[in-house]
């Protein structure tokens, strides 16, 4: 991604501190504080994922307090607590946050338009109940979920907080409506095949893998 399209994040919504999902942030807004004063940045999540995120990350010695950069007043991070069922709108969209069951404090997000008309992005989780509850009273269109493990590997997966294609079926049934686009993300990239395979293989729904390049304009 160039300096251009970086400028133009204005927003993160991060479901966990998990380092896959944090990694570009010191860079990005590395790049962006010695090139571009106007830039601002806001990590939005809960409370114990902005303190990871503060306390071993941006700590002034892993990486510096980006907060205080280049100064207090303007500073190119910013970091904003949202709340289980808080919505905080961004850009005429209306993004609702919803713990789900990983092996950290983690959660998904439910983004809706004035239409109603919305997609869940689950981030990491295990098998979980209060973001299938969130969807009453919209037309979920598209679902971003992960699976990281394979059927043979389901002890691994539900001790680490992720599911297998068994198990997202299952997380699929709690839907009052399945949606129309499921896209799949965060295959371990060892039992990428097989996951691959498992997941053709189910009957209920199909799904598409998603890739690194892939945007999703929605
Ligand atoms: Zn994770
Ligand atoms: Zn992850």
């Amino acid at each position: 991604m160039d300096a251009h399209a970086q400028a133009a994040i204005t927003h993160v919504f991060l479901t966990h501190a998990h380092l896959d999902h944090i990694k570009a942030i010191p860079f990005l807004v590395d790049n962006m504080v010695s090139t571009r004063p106007e830039y601002q940045l806001t990590v939005v999540s809960g409370i114990e994922v902005l303190h990871d995120l503060r306390c071993n990350i941006f700590n002034d010695r892993i990486w510096p307090d980006f907060t205080l950069l280049p100064n207090s007043d303007t500073p190119v991070l910013r970091y904003q607590e949202i709340k289980d069922g808080e919505t905080v709108q961004v850009r005429g969209y209306s993004i609702t946050a919803t713990p789900v069951h990983h092996a950290v404090p983690a959660y998904g997000y439910l983004v809706s338009n004035a239409t109603q008309d919305a997609f869940i992005y689950t981030g990491d989780t295990g098998p979980t109940d209060s973001i299938w509850k969130r969807t009453e009273g919209h037309r979920v269109r598209l679902l971003i979920v992960e699976v990281s493990f394979p059927n043979e590997l389901e002890h691994l997966a539900l001790a680490s907080g992720h599911l297998t294609p068994t198990l997202l079926a299952g997380e699929m049934a709690k839907m009052p409506v399945i949606p129309e686009k499921i896209y799949i993300t965060h295959l371990k990239p060892v039992h990428r095949d097989a996951i691959a395979s498992q997941l053709q293989a189910l009957k209920a729904f199909s799904v598409t893998i998603l890739e690194d390049e892939n945007e999703l304009i929605i």
